[in-house]
């Protein structure tokens, strides 16, 4: 089983250049360590269309979508509105997140402002998930087509808290029967990646169903190999053959 999902960053902030999108890579990684595989990370400015179209492809090619951002109480965040629109359901104010949001400005002697409540409001028929780390929670839905669409706010520390407490564990038990990826690196020094392919296709280096990745910088070159969990003795043993074939220029494993 392959289960693929894809990403939508949502934020003006992103495009422009001015906040650099780390979702990415904290979803790509954290997906893979339970065997998912992040297909696809697209980031959008604060439009409502575009965000519907995106999040609608998304939703036709993979069964899991991770929306982010946008759903603060500013008047750019429309995250909300442009899920209500796509999926025809209405936005409703999520009581325990109100209560939530109240004793937090309690605590700091504060009133809680109407704009804040916007926080609290979430797509009908959504679970709830906590954010410990500050007011708008996530939201899991599941569609009409059984697809799943997770939707969490854009600051990393609570797009990656909710991540961790709220979703991962869930998505661990659902996909209990796919193994995490085998992955081993290969560290090079002393020889250029071309000159690495070059040794590579002398010796006709194809290990059978191993991924294989190059990534140079700083003079050396990273070697990726992986494969699903039933295909480990096809990574060991490209990494063996790797080993000779390029033995003088290794300097790490
Ligand atoms: P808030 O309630 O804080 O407004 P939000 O869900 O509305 O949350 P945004 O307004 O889109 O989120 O972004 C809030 C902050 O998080 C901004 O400083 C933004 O730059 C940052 N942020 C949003 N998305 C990302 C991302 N993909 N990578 C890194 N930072 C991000
Ligand atoms: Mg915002």
């Amino acid at each position: 089983m392959h289960i693929q999902a894809e990403l939508i960053s949502i934020g003006n902030e992103l495009l422009s250049g001015q906040t650099l999108n780390t979702h990415g890579r904290d979803l790509g990684t954290a997906l893979s360590t339970i065997g998912l595989h992040l297909s696809r990370d697209t980031t959008i400015g604060d439009d409502i269309p575009t965000i519907g179209s995106a999040i609608k492809e998304a939703l036709a090619r993979v069964d899991l979508v991770f929306v982010s951002g946008g759903l603060g109480p500013t008047i750019d965040d429309i995250t909300r509105d442009a899920l209500a629109e796509l999926l025809q359901r209405k936005i409703i104010l999520d009581s325990a997140t109100v209560k939530k949001i109240e004793t937090s400005f309690e605590t700091k002697g504060r009133k809680m402002s109407l704009a804040a409540t916007r926080q609290a409001q979430v797509l009908e028929g959504a679970d709830v998930l906590n954010n410990s780390v500050g007011h708008a929670p996530g939201q899991r839905i599941e569609t009409d087509e059984e697809k799943t669409l997770f939707v969490l706010p854009g600051p990393p520390n609570e797009f990656n808290a909710i991540l961790n407490e709220e979703i991962l564990p869930g998505l661990k038990l659902r996909y209990s029967d796919i193994k995490p990826l085998v992955i081993r690196f290969i560290r090079t020094q002393g020889i250029g990646e071309s000159d690495i392919v070059t040794i590579l296709e002398k010796a006709h280096f194809q290990p059978p169903e191993v991924d294989l990745g190059f990534y140079p910088g700083n003079g050396r070159v990273k070697i990726r190999l992986s494969s699903t969990a039933d295909h480990e003795d096809r990574v060991l043993a490209a990494v063996a053959e790797l080993r000779t074939l390029l033995a003088d220029f290794i300097f790490s494993e």
